[in-house]
């Protein structure tokens, strides 16, 4: 038995991430300890590559009795705010992962701060005073080597004093910054003295008028990790060229710190993935603010954006979402997944439990001629074919029906398999019915339809007599003209009509001056891309919780939107039932 369980475990595929902490853990490595972070700029709200990063900090944490940490990556006051510290942590949680404690990088600013003044006074840092342009002039490329700054040999007591002036509330931004001295010849271009600090002179949120320099990531992100205890860092592939900086200030901050154990085996390691990236959609907060705030779309959690918040709004489930990131998996190469693999793993899980209703969206009346104006027959639906556990549901059926305009052909070919003149179809959970050969229509003065008429078959409900009777034509739905209930409903299609955004506005902006922004956005922006409509639903949708899970028979899959209430129904097209998107 236990044999047969190792057996499993070693044949299960796992990623390369995975293997690395199996392989620390086996090693015994931080004492045979697992911890995570995940680090989120509090400047916007999470999207869908975020999620690819929670799943593997989350999940890795709990698979190997690890925690991970919700760490607030809060080092630009400029951009951040609480509004998104507290939808980050909601979108977490409604992603199913638990966090161990919410930190905070400005929790480190009086550590980061001192150790840079350890830093200085052994002579590894120094106050540079020139520009920015002229520092970046210096920096020289990556095959030509950089050019000392002037000030990088100054006195340390000099450095010193110009640091505390850097954080005294009267220095120019701009002015000064706080530079790692390591080489300017360095190959690996991060190493050419990179900044440590720079003035700012804004308040924080977090620790107000306290701190007016603040510092850099590089040297906050390494640090923070190791005086949390993390030992896996895992992030996204930007940072491979990073992580000799990540490691080197961790040594320091470790030196400083008189922490003597080995340096290489208890330390965060840092690993890095490939970051999400799917067709049709542009990731990245900086560039869905500009949606945002342009009005392109209707806040952070329309239905349109790639937001986690806006991909709840629009049904998809957090399990449809994990078991997509599932399976494209964690790689070292940067790809562009294609958004129809997203939705296929989204229906798969949807299919398993959307509950089935009926909803008409582009109506025309069926009146069942041989059924009394006044009966009313009730139906018991299934809820749920793929679990039974879901229940049932009343549907009530009489003279009077709405049905899809598109399931009547007034010259209906043979191979058209539902209603026209002599067609049969059956009515799901009712009768089956036939159309007369003449007169099966009434039309309108410009030669739309307006009713048509069929009869129905008697005793061809589940369990009568006829139940049975062999037809060609298809199962058709409907609602009760008298039952129903109109509903608003809104169809989304990509909001980008190019399949990468990213690329094609970045191309756009070089060919049109460098313009920026929205600008650069619009010519790519599908100015279709909401539909409403109404709709005839059956009346038990008034029962439906908001972002509840809904099949609408034959047209796709729905959920309830948040402002959708009893006397107004909303629901938001989540997928279609199979892929027809347009190429
Ligand atoms: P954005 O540019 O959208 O703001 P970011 O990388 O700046 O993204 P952060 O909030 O700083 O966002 O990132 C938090 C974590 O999420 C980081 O570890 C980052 O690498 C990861 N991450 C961001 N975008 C993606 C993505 N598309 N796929 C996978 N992981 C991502
Ligand atoms: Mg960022």
């Amino acid at each position: 038995m236990v044999e047969e369980i190792k057996e499993e475990v070693r044949t299960e595929p796992i990623s390369f991430v995975e293997e690395i902490v199996r392989n620390d853990l086996s090693e015994g490595k931080n004492g045979g300890r697992m911890q995570t972070r995940f680090p989120p700029e509090p400047n916007g709200y999470l999207h869908i590559g975020h999620a690819k990063a929670i799943a593997i900090d989350f999940g890795l944490a709990q698979k190997y009795g690890g925690v991970c940490n919700l760490r607030m990556d809060d080092t630009n006051p400029q951009k951040e705010d609480t509004e998104y510290v507290e939808a980050i942590k909601r979108d977490i949680e409604w992603l199913g992962f638990k966090w161990g404690d919410v930190l905070y990088a400005s929790d480190y600013f009086q550590q980061l701060w001192d150790l840079a003044v350890e830093l200085i006074k052994q002579g590894k840092a120094y106050v540079d005073e020139q520009t920015s342009e002229q520092i970046a002039e210096q920096k020289g490329t990556p095959t030509q080597p950089g050019v000392n700054s002037p000030y990088r040999d100054r006195p340390v007591e000099e450095s010193l004093r110009l640091f505390e002036e850097m954080n005294s509330g009267q220095m120019e931004p701009g002015k000064m910054v706080l530079r790692a001295k390591i080489d300017m010849a360095n190959p690996n271009m991060h190493f050419r003295d990179p900044i440590m600090y720079r003035v700012l002179n804004l308040p924080h949120w977090r620790t107000g008028h306290k701190w007016n320099a603040y510092p850099m990531y590089d040297y906050t992100h390494g640090q923070c990790d190791y005086w949390e205890g993390v030992t896996h860092s895992i992030c996204t592939l930007e940072f491979v060229s990073h992580r000799p900086l990540y490691d080197l200030f961790v040594d320091w901050a470790k030196q400083v710190g008189g922490d003597d154990q080995p340096l290489d085996d208890n330390r965060p390691r840092q690993i890095e993935f490939n970051k999400l990236n799917l067709t049709h959609i542009l990731l990245s907060k900086r560039n869905l603010l500009i949606l945002v705030k342009e009005g392109v779309v209707n806040g952070w959690d329309d239905p349109r954006m790639p937001t986690i918040c806006g991909f709840r709004r629009r049904g998809y489930s957090p399990e449809g979402i994990l078991s997509f990131i599932d399976k494209i998996g964690y790689t070292k190469f940067d790809a562009l997944n294609q958004m129809s693999l997203f939705e296929s793993a989204v229906r798969d899980d949807l299919n398993k439990r959307a509950q089935r209703v009926s909803a008409v969206v582009d109506p025309v009346k069926l009146i069942i001629t041989n059924f009394p104006e006044d009966k009313v027959e009730v139906y018991t639906a299934q809820n749920n074919p793929e679990n039974e556990a879901d229940g049932t549901h009343e549907i009530e059926f009489s003279r009077e029906l709405w049905i899809e305009r598109e399931d009547f052909m007034e010259d209906a070919p043979a191979k058209f398999f539902r209603l026209g003149p002599g067609k049969e179809v059956r009515l799901k959970n009712s009768y089956i019915i036939r159309c007369p050969q003449e007169n099966c229509c009434k039309k309108d003065a410009d030669g739309n339809i307006t009713e048509i008429y069929a009869e129905l078959i008697p005793e061809t409900k589940t369990g009568e007599a006829n139940a049975n009777m062999k037809i060609k034509g298809k199962t058709i739905h409907w609602v009760s003209c008298r039952h129903c209930i109109e509903a608003e409903v809104r169809n989304y299609d990509r909001l980008w009509m190019v399949e990468n955004p990213r690329d094609e506005i970045a191309k756009y902006s070089d060919e049109h001056g460098g313009v920026k922004g929205i600008e650069a956005m619009r010519p790519f922006l599908n100015p279709d891309s909401l539909e409403v409509k109404k709709a005839y639903v059956e009346k038990w949708l008034t029962t439906r919780k908001p972002l509840d899970y809904l099949q609408f028979q034959r047209i796709g899959y729905y959920n309830v939107d948040p402002d959708s209430t009893p006397e107004h129904l909303i629901f938001n097209r989540t997928v279609g039932l199979r892929d027809n998107w347009k190429k």
